[in-house]
């Protein structure tokens, strides 16, 4: 190969990848070469591209200061890097870009960077994609499928939270354990199905009666519910749970015949952690709600339990 056709098979080769290489002279900070493939990939013609500023006015104003900081750093310090970033297209888009950059040092002093600038918005819009996926996913892994109301991870999560915030404020937190009475029955008579579409009903109805911006219901597991009531005096708590106890009354079931009546009650335990009593922790706290839900049940069913 002469020299003139090794030089001719390097520019080729350079000038029809998708790689679009350039080179900026340091002292000067002037582009000394730009590919023309940047013209097909932003529109901005091969010799728009002088300066650095060229470069550093196409970027997205989200993304400039962070990469042009780090290029100019990193190329001082004589550090190869790769940068990604939004490069403005002429018509006013954004595409993404990853440059990837090569320092040439002379006597300690950085003199020219190279490099080559890949067009990577199809593998970015894919993670975008994946990114607004995992949060969708997660969002499903705390959240009861059948109600849609918070599942018992995320109950967990949440009471944590609440009991060091109350601990922190000093301020009441009470909490409702809500158990449907007879369900077994229920399921019995009506089919399992009509089962599901009655603890939906009932999960609706805990969504609207407790709807304050901290209010938090979860399925705690089969026909029973907790709900979490921040900022909240035993007193307050025991009665929106009767409300919630005569609302059920009311609660009609989809899909039911009018024939079939229904007869839905609950029974449930209420329970304070702050202003008289204490727990030492979440789980005394919450197995003290459950004796009390116990303790409406055994008394009778449809009923409001509390420490008094
Ligand atoms: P009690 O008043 O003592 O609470 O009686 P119960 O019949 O409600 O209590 P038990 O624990 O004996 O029965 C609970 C029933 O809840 C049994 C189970 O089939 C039903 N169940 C649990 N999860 C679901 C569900 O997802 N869908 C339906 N349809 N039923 C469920
Ligand atoms: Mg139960
Ligand atoms: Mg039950």
């Amino acid at each position: 190969m002469s020299e003139l056709k090794e030089w001719e098979f390097y520019k080729t080769l350079l000038e029809t990848t998708n790689a679009i290489p350039w080179q900026i002279n340091w002292d000067t900070k002037e582009f000394s070469y730009i590919g023309p493939q940047i013209e097909s990939l932003l529109g901005w013609p091969q010799d728009s591209w002088k300066s650095a500023q060229d470069w550093i006015d196409r970027i997205h104003p989200d993304d400039r200061d962070k990469t042009v900081g780090m290029c100019i750093q990193l190329s001082d310090d004589g550090t190869d890097h790769e940068a990604d970033y939004r490069a403005l297209t002429q018509d006013g888009g954004y595409v993404w870009i990853r440059d990837v950059v090569h320092v040439i040092r002379e006597n300690d002093k950085t003199i020219a960077i190279i490099g080559f600038m890949f067009d990577i918005s199809e593998r970015k819009s894919m993670e975008l994609e994946l990114e607004e996926l995992n949060k969708k996913n997660q969002a499903l892994l705390l959240q009861d499928p059948l109600t849609q109301v918070a599942n018992r991870k995320a109950l967990n999560e949440r009471i944590e939270f609440e009991f060091k915030r109350a601990e922190r404020n000093k301020r009441p937190l009470s909490i409702l354990f809500i158990d449907i009475d007879h369900f077994k029955k229920y399921n019995d008579d009506f089919g399992h199905l009509q089962g599901d579409q009655c603890l939906i009903a009932v999960a609706q109805l805990l969504k609207t009666q407790f709807s304050r911006a901290y209010d938090f219901v979860a399925r705690f597991g089969g026909e029973e519910f907790v709900v979490i009531l921040p900022e909240t005096t035993l007193e307050d708590a025991v009665s929106s749970a009767e409300r919630f106890r005569k609302a059920v009354a009311h609660l009609t079931i989809p899909n039911l015949m009018a024939s079939q009546h229904a007869d839905i009650t609950v029974s449930i335990g209420v329970n304070t952690h702050g202003a008289g009593q204490n727990y030492l922790n979440v789980s005394s706290f919450l197995q003290s709600a459950d004796q009390l839900l116990y303790q409406a049940k055994a008394e009778g069913r449809n009923q409001v339990r509390f420490l008094s």
